[in-house]
């Protein structure tokens, strides 16, 4: 296999950044060089917080914005355009200035996370193949795809091929004209536009092929390539792009005074802000627990029965013996942390993806229980409180007993999948030497 120069650009938010990482790890693992493309603002906290590899290289370009990306005075059409604006502009510098300084280590092929589909135009342009990371599930590819090829809102309540069966509360938020994020849906629509100006387009896909097995194979225009779960299990080395300018010092030394699996770890994610009513509700349900609660808009502060922090290193977290039970937003990334360490989990979806992974969760991979909204989107501290003392409860109980067996059971086959002579292994390295052949 010859060594390829990847240049991976990523969409510049922790949730993209973190499966990327991993990826590019992977592939300088591998033998290959990987140049890790993102905005200048988030590069600067990258660098900060990676560990070096002779064979990763970080090289930022401006999206116009180079103090903070993700200025909340920025809409997301804003925000969009201004990606391909300026990233088109600044990334074609960057290929074209790097591949004439070093002739003799060109880019050879381009990987880019999802949203940033314009930089498959900037990597045509300049004769350089290129590749989607999916940074959802193969589900949710699947979804869209249908989405966009005639089933539109029709979709609930169909038996589609890839999709489990799903009702208007399972579908993404971002489908739905009322939520802030349907403006990402045109960016969505031009991104499966371009899959399908081939035919079979590749798309690599932060799953695994046991996991999501019928799912992959079901999209005749696509070939999807599961090589997940994108995260280091069991081996933090603090270089998932973590945020240490708000990180608590101490939440693992008290992880480290609690009991086997007794701790409650609380997470919304890395963008998502409760509402007040809201979090004072999870706060009342939580009040026979103990717990960790990652709250990114408040100060670090202990409880009488737990601890608020800002950051945390969510891999670390989630490995450490005493937590027992992830109560999660289902954002993509913490659903396949949780399940690939094994925790079982209480899904609390609010936006974009997470709604769908929460269904994934509960009924087809049985790992967790999904907390139920009243008729106004707000769940009642009753139903948040039936959730976590189900997880927490004791042996016995037979809806816990085979959450907690499942949950095992996808941790086994996740950490297969990662192994040495596991699926994802493989079809990562069959990846790359496709793109051998077809030099
Ligand atoms: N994360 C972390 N520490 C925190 C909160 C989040 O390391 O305190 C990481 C988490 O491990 C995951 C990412 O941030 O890799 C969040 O991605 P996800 O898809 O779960 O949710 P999003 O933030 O995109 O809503």
């Amino acid at each position: 296999m010859k060594a390829h120069h990847f240049l991976l650009v990523c969409f510049p938010v922790h949730g993209h950044i973190n499966p990327s990482l991993e990826l590019a790890h992977r592939l300088t693992n591998l033998g290959h060089h990987v140049t890790f493309a993102t905005t200048i603002a988030a590069t600067r906290r990258l660098t900060n917080t990676t560990t070096p590899h002779p064979l990763l290289t970080f090289a930022p370009f401006s999206d116009g914005f180079d103090h903070e990306t993700l200025n909340p005075n920025r809409t997301f059409p804003q925000l969009f355009s201004d990606f391909k604006h300026h990233g088109s502009q600044s990334l074609t510098k960057l290929i074209t200035s790097h591949n004439e300084q070093t002739p003799s280590n060109p880019f050879t092929f381009v990987i880019y996370s999802l949203l940033f589909h314009w930089v498959a135009d900037v990597a045509a342009a300049l004769n350089t193949p290129s590749a989607l990371l999916f940074v959802q599930p193969a589900t949710l590819l699947a979804l869209y795809y249908h989405y966009f090829h005639g089933y539109g809102d029709t979709i609930p309540n169909q038996k589609l091929p890839g999709l489990p069966l799903l009702t208007e509360k399972d579908m993404p938020s971002l489908l739905s004209p009322t939520s802030p994020h349907s403006a990402i849906l045109p960016f969505l629509k031009q991104q499966i536009e371009l899959l399908d100006q081939k035919s079979q387009s590749k798309v690599l896909i932060n799953s695994f092929d046991a996991l999501e097995e019928q799912t992959v194979k079901a999209i005749d225009g696509l070939k999807m390539i599961p090589i997940g779960p994108l995260i280091s299990i069991g081996k933090s080395n603090g270089k998932n792009g973590s945020n240490p300018l708000f990180e608590s010092e101490n939440y693992m030394e008290w992880l480290n005074s609690k009991a086997k699996s007794s701790v409650v770890y609380v997470s919304f994610g890395s963008v998502s802000v409760l509402q007040s009513k809201q979090a004072e509700e999870i706060m009342k349900a939580l009040s026979g627990h103990t717990f960790l609660w990652v709250k990114i808009d408040e100060e670090a502060q202990d409880k009488e029965n737990g601890k608020i922090v800002r950051w945390c290193r969510q891999d670390e977290v989630l490995n450490h013996p005493s937590v027992g039970c992830f109560m999660s937003h289902c954002g993509w990334n913490s659903t396949i942390e949780g399940m690939a360490v094994g925790v079982p989990l209480v899904a609390f979806p609010l936006q974009i993806d997470q709604a769908t992974n929460a269904k994934l969760v509960e009924d087809v991979w049985k790992i967790g229980v999904r907390v139920a909204a009243n008729s106004e989107g707000f769940v009642e501290r009753e139903e948040i409180k039936r959730c976590l003392d189900l997880i927490m409860g004791s042996e016995g109980n037979e809806r816990r007993d085979e959450i907690v067996g499942n949950a095992k059971k996808w941790k086994d086959l996740a950490t297969k999948a990662i192994g040495q002579h596991g699926s994802s292994t493989f079809n990562l390295k069959a990846f790359v030497e496709d793109i051998d052949n077809s030099d």
